[in-house]
C-alpha cells in the first residue's frame, strides 16, 4: 500500500503537470470506485480547474474551484499517473480524468481504491478525516510522545491512522528498527528520550523515502508513472533470515496487529 512517502512523491509529481488545467472530461469506467455525495458526477467536475494537489496521511486529493476537492484513496494497488500521450487505458484503469492536453488514469488490480468528490464542507466532515491523526511533519517532540502513552504496543500505534497519519507497515518496521525499539514494546513503558528518538527516526526514515521517490518493491509508481528507489535501502522491512545490518544476527518476524513485523531480537530492546 502506498503510505506517506509514496503519496507525497505523486503528489509532488503531478503537481506540475496538473496545476491550473482545466478538467475537461471525466470518465468512469468501473463505477465501484466512485464514492458520491452531493455533488453530481460527472457534471460537477467539467470546466473545473485544478487548483492545487494536497496530501493528508495516504489520501491524495486535488483542490477544485468553488471549494469542490476531488480525492483518492489509493489503499492497496491503486495507482495514479498522468498516462503518455498515446496511451491506451490497460484493463485495469477504471476512471480516466482528462485535463486539457493531459490525461490522468487511475489504474487499480485490486479495485479497493476509491475515488471521491465531496464539497469542502463534506470533506472535512466526513468521519475519515475528522479522525485521522497528526501529520508526523506537523507535530512536536511533546505532541509525539502524548501519543504513545498507551498500553498498545507501540508498532500498532504506528499503524493506527486515528493515532498518527500516513505510516504503514514498511516505514514502521523500518522506523523502529532505527530507533532500536521492539515492535511488540508496550508503548507507554518506552522511556520519553526513547520515543523522542522514535519520532526522529521516523522523519529521518520518511524525508529518506521521499527523496528516494518512495518504495516500488510492488506496484506503486508516482504520477509520471516511474518507479521509485527506497526499496534498496529497506534495513528490516522484507529483510527476514538476512542478517542484521548492524549486528549481522539473523532478522526475525513476528505478527503486530495482524501486519508481518521484521525485526532484530539483539538490537531492538522490548519495553514492558
Ligand atoms: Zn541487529
Amino acid at each position: 500500500m502506498p503510505e506517506l512517502p509514496e503519496v507525497e512523491t505523486i503528489k509532488n509529481s503531478l503537481l506540475p503537470l496538473l496545476q491550473e488545467k482545466i478538467i475537461t472530461r471525466a470518465q468512469l469506467i468501473n463505477s465501484h470506485c466512485l464514492v458520491q455525495n452531493s455533488l453530481k458526477f460527472p457534471q460537477d467536475l467539467l470546466r473545473e480547474p485544478i487548483l492545487n494537489i494536497k496530501r493528508r496521511g495516504k489520501l491524495l486529493y486535488f483542490l477544485l474551484s468553488k471549494k469542490k476537492i476531488l480525492a483518492f484513496h489509493l489503499k492497496m494497488t491503486g495507482k495514479i499517473f498522468v498516462a503518455h500521450s498515446k496511451e491506451a487505458p490497460g484493463k485495469h484503469v477504471h476512471f480516466i480524468l482528462t485535463c486539457e492536453n493531459k490525461k490522468v488514469f487511475f489504474e487499480d488490480v485490486r479495485k479497493f481504491g476509491r475515488i471521491y468528490l465531496f464539497t469542502q464542507e463534506e470533506f472535512f466532515n466526513w468521519s475519515f478525516i475528522k479522525n485521522l491523526g497528526p501529520e508526523p511533519f506537523e507535530i512536536t517532540e511533546e505532541k509525539f510522545i502524548t501519543l504513545f502513552q498507551s498500553s498498545a504496543r507501540v508498532k500498532s500505534l504506528l499503524l493506527n491512522q486515528r493515532v498518527i497519519a500516513g505510516i504503514g507497515n514498511i516505514y514502521a518496521d523500518e522506523a523502529l528498527f532505527a530507533a532500536k525499539i521492539h515492535p511488540q514494546s508496550i508503548a507507554r513503558a518506552i522511556p520519553p528520550d526513547i520515543l523522542k528518538k522514535l519520532h526522529q527516526s521516523l522523519l529521518q526514515v520518511l524525508k529518506k523515502a521521499i527523496q528516494a521517490g518512495g518504495s516500488s518493491f510492488r506496484d506503486y509508481v508516482n504520477g509520471l508513472g516511474q518507479k521509485g528507489n527506497f526499496q534498496k535501502e529497506f534495513q528490516v522491512y522484507g529483510q527476514k533470515e538476512k542478517p542484521c545490518p548492524k549486528c549481522k544476527n539473523t532478522l526475525t518476524t513476528l505478527k503486530v496487529a495482524g501486519r508481518t513485523t521484521t525485526f532484530c531480537v539483539s538490537c531492538q530492546k522490548k519495553y514492558e
